[in-house]
């Protein structure tokens, strides 16, 4: 009788074990969450406002995207190796010239986004 939701909510929990396995996370991987999502709305266990906040700790993902940036830029000045500022910033610093550089189109989860 409710095949639909069985199916769905099978999906669902097929796609959150993707996501905790960072496959959401590889570059060809935004499909996940959005069918995430999607399943989620269809379900009825989210709002798609629930997924309009930013998250408030992107510090992994950053720190993931800086290491592999760092690894492909160098200082514009002396071509010398970057370090990230911080932890969690998008900001490398030359450790010799003393420049900061901003790094990469790392994107928060916009809020124009277009449907
Ligand atoms: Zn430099």
């Amino acid at each position: 009788m409710n095949d639909d939701k069985d199916f769905l909510y099978r999906q669902l929990d097929g796609l959150g074990q993707m996501i905790a396995d960072g496959l959401a996370d590889e570059p060809d991987g935004k499909w996940i969450r959005q069918q995430y999502r999607e399943t989620a709305i269809a379900l009825g266990i989210a709002k798609p406002s629930d997924f309009r906040k930013p998250r408030t700790n992107h510090s992994k993902q950053i720190n993931t995207f800086m290491q592999d940036r760092l690894k492909n830029v160098t200082c514009s000045y002396c071509n010398g190796a970057l370090e990230q500022t911080r932890s969690g910033a998008l900001r490398a610093k030359c450790p010799k010239c003393n420049k900061v550089f901003i790094l990469g189109k790392y994107r928060k989860t916009s809020k124009t986004r277009k449907r």
